[in-house]
This record gives C-alpha cells, sequence and structure tokens, in this order.
C-alpha cells in the first residue's frame, strides 16, 4: 500500500455528480470586460437571454429593437444587411437561407389569388418554375414576354390583375442587359412592382433601387461571397413595396445562417477588387474569343457588337460583369473536347461567381428542362459554353484558351 502516491487533491473537497454536471451545462459567458473584438465575431446563440418580461414583450412586438430568437434576427445578419442595405441605399433589407428563399417571399408578399406577374423569359430558371408554374396553384397567373421587347412587356402589363414585373439586370445565358428604367416606369404606370434580381451585377456594377426598381433580390451565393461555400440570398428595397417580408421569412423557416452571413461578410470585404478582376479577365477573354475562328458567336455587354452595349456602359458602370458565354465550332463533340481538355484549369460546375473560372453548358444544366422550342427562343443550344471568370491572371486564362483550342481544333 505504501507505494501508491496520495492523490493531489486529496484534501480538496469532492464535486458531487450534480455539481459536474452543473458546471458542464452552464458555460460562463465572459465576466472580464472583452472591449471590442477587431474582427466579427461568430454568433451561432439560437436565443438571447432577456432582461424582463417587460422587455421581452417590447422586443419582440418591435422588431429590430433587439435579439431574441435567431429566426428573427441575429448579429452577423444585421451587419451584414447593415451593409448591403447601405449599397443599394434600401430602406429595408433582409438576408434569407439563400437567393431562392429571397425570391419566393417576394412573390408570397405580394401576390394574392387573381394577380398576374410578368416575367422575363430570361429569368433563373428555377425562378421560372417558382412564378410560371407553382405559383399558379395559388391562383397566379404569370406570362412570359422578352425582355429586350419593351412593345411586348407594356401589354402584358396593362393586364387588368397585373401585379408585378420581374427581370435581371444581366440576364443568362446570353447576357441581355435590362432597361431598368423603362421597366420601372411601365410597371409603375400599371400600378404594379419591379422585382429585379442582380445577382449577375451585384452592387458594385448596378444598384436598381437607383433606376427605379422596388424590389431588389441577389443571390449572395455567387460572387459576392465568390469562395463557392455558402449558400444566402438578400432582398431588399422601398418600405412602399415591403409588405410582411419578414415575418413571412420567420414563419416560413427562411431565416439565414451566421456562418453564411459571417463568411459573406468576409467576402464582401474583397468584393470590389475581386470583381475588378473578374470583369477584366471576362472583356480579355471575350475580345480574344471573338477573333478565334474555332469560335462562332460570343456574347458579353463589353463587346461593342452585343446588342445592349451602350446601355450596359450607362448602367454597369464601365464593367460589363464577370459572366460571358459563347458558341463553340464543332458543336457537341467540340464542346467535349474543350471542358475535358480543360478540366484541371477551368472545371466543369453548373454554377458561377466563384474566385476560380468555371465552365458551365447551359443546355445540359440549367435549362435543360426546357423544350426545344423555348431554347431556340433564349438562344441555346448545345454548342453553347458559359464561363464565369475567376480573379486568375489574364493571361494564365488566355494562355489556357489558347492552348486548348489548338488542341481541340489541331
Ligand atoms: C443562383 C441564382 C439564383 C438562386 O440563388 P440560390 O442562392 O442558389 O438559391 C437566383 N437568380 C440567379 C440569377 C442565380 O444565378
Amino acid at each position: 500500500m505504501s507505494n501508491i502516491p496520495p492523490e493531489p487533491n486529496a484534501t480538496a473537497e469532492v464535486l458531487s455528480d450534480i455539481e459536474l454536471q452543473a458546471i458542464c451545462s452552464h458555460p460562463p459567458l465572459p465576466k472580464i470586460p472583452a472591449g471590442h473584438p477587431h474582427t466579427q465575431p461568430i454568433h451561432l446563440s439560437v436565443v438571447w437571454e432577456c432582461e424582463s418580461p417587460q422587455q421581452a414583450d417590447s422586443m419582440l412586438g418591435r422588431p429590430g429593437t433587439g435579439f431574441v430568437y435567431r429566426r428573427d434576427g441575429h448579429p452577423n445578419a444585421s451587419s451584414l444587411a447593415d451593409q448591403l442595405g447601405s449599397l443599394h441605399r434600401a430602406e429595408k433589407t433582409l438576408l434569407t437561407a439563400q437567393g431562392m428563399s429571397a425570391l419566393g417571399l417576394a412573390f408570397l408578399g405580394h401576390l394574392n389569388p387573381g394577380d398576374h406577374v410578368v416575367l422575363s423569359r430570361q429569368l433563373y430558371g428555377k425562378t421560372l418554375q417558382l412564378a410560371g408554374h407553382e405559383l399558379q396553384r395559388w391562383g397566379i397567373t404569370a406570362e412570359q414576354v422578352d425582355v429586350q421587347n419593351h412593345g411586348e412587356i407594356a401589354a402584358a402589363c396593362a393586364h387588368p390583375k397585373f401585379k408585378m414585373l420581374v427581370a435581371e439586370t444581366i440576364a443568362n445565358p446570353c447576357l441581355e442587359v435590362a432597361h431598368i428604367a423603362s421597366l420601372a416606369e411601365v410597371a409603375h404606370r400599371h400600378r404594379g412592382v419591379l422585382l429585379i434580381d442582380n445577382t449577375f451585377a451585384t452592387p458594385m456594377l448596378c444598384r436598381p433601387l437607383e433606376h427605379g426598381a422596388d424590389l431588389v433580390m441577389e443571390s449572395l451565393s455567387k460572387f459576392v461571397c465568390g469562395h463557392g461555400d455558402v449558400m444566402l440570398g438578400l432582398i431588399c428595397g422601398k418600405a412602399s413595396a415591403w409588405s410582411n417580408i419578414q415575418s413571412l421569412c420567420s414563419m416560413l423557416g427562411m431565416a439565414s445562417s451566421p456562418l453564411d452571413c459571417w463568411l459573406t461578410q468576409r467576402g464582401l470585404a474583397t468584393l470590389p477588387l475581386r470583381i475588378e478582376q473578374a470583369c477584366r479577365n471576362a472583356l480579355h477573354l471575350a475580345n480574344f474569343l471573338v477573333e478565334h475562328p474555332a469560335i462562332d458567336t460570343v456574347f458579353y455587354p463589353g463587346l461593342t457588337a452585343h446588342p445592349q452595349h451602350q446601355l450596359a456602359t450607362q448602367l454597369l458602370t464601365g464593367r460589363y460583369g464577370h459572366v460571358l458565354s459563347f458558341r463553340l465550332k464543332g458543336k457537341g463533340p467540340a464542346v467535349t473536347r474543350l471542358m475535358s481538355s480543360m478540366k484541371d484549369t477551368i472545371p466543369f460546375c453548373p454554377s458561377l461567381g466563384e474566385n476560380q473560372t468555371t465552365f458551365s453548358h447551359p443546355a445540359s444544366t440549367s435549362h435543360r428542362g426546357l423544350s426545344a422550342i423555348e431554347k431556340e427562343k433564349l438562344g441555346i443550344d448545345e454548342s453553347l459554353l458559359r464561363l464565369s471568370c475567376g480573379i486568375e491572371p489574364t493571361e494564365w486564362l488566355l494562355q489556357s484558351f489558347i492552348q486548348a483550342l489548338k488542341y481541340v481544333f489541331q
């Protein structure tokens, strides 16, 4: 027995099981005043402690006065919403779980059974599915128009139950640029609102509220975050067009996640630098591809031959976006060869807005659900490739294309 060492705490009082468990389940919040941390903390807490029933009652009754339950607001969302709302000069701003939640809220907040919504034919595929098909089950009718055909748009908005016009600043995949001010004018003339999806432009290139839009949404999952590891949406706009979007977001469970807000805020800090490089890459590539014998057509608003080049120059303040598309000669087999020969430099990822340049193939991915006639109307065929430019050195991107096109067409 004598060779067993004495326990170090033999004289201290022994903690009971209850005390052990109480310590584990009550992590103390910092007691030393922490001052102001220099970087943003991530607030994962689902609920906040309330001082008193009176205080809880007053905060719950007046959204924006404090945090109670994460679904109704949290510090990471507030901080990012402040920045994005300032960029867009919005009276109301809300972050949502994804871009699609922001669109869903705009529709559900505004439209009632019997209402008519006018949609640009060039909208994101899921937006068309939601507004053009799903909403019919709630008795909402929808009509598609060519976003460049102002006569067609005016006729559609003259519908007696017209309520909302929806378009994208820069549309996918052929990069048509919308004349937001005229769209706003026609929507308002017929007592409706204009909702603009500004995902491709980001607030760096365009702030649609300045041009008369009532509501703006963006998928922050794309270039604003930029790192391909977040899903987050933004909806912002005029107070007069806000309706009950905020409370619907809570009721439908579409609230943002603190981690996604935090990562997007980190991305936002470098957005001005990243967008410059990505737009420069897209412009250089477009100018290179348009001269290349293996390329049939290039779609990019920065090219002087683009039908909305002048409009784009004014609206997008001299930059033309990070996305371009082009038709390759040699059709399907050439497309497959080009993409497979470039897979180590430019991967085929059917999304956009990453720091790394990526390919998409609309006919087999984003637009695969469309009929042949619908695809033709949008200019989509198997030879069309879409490129989302990242921030790599321009010369590296150009060389990658020079090599790959030489290999495919040797
Ligand atoms: C990706 C995208 C959306 C949808 O956003 P998610 O964040 O993926 O839900 C909407 N509109 C456009 C133009 C998009 O590119």
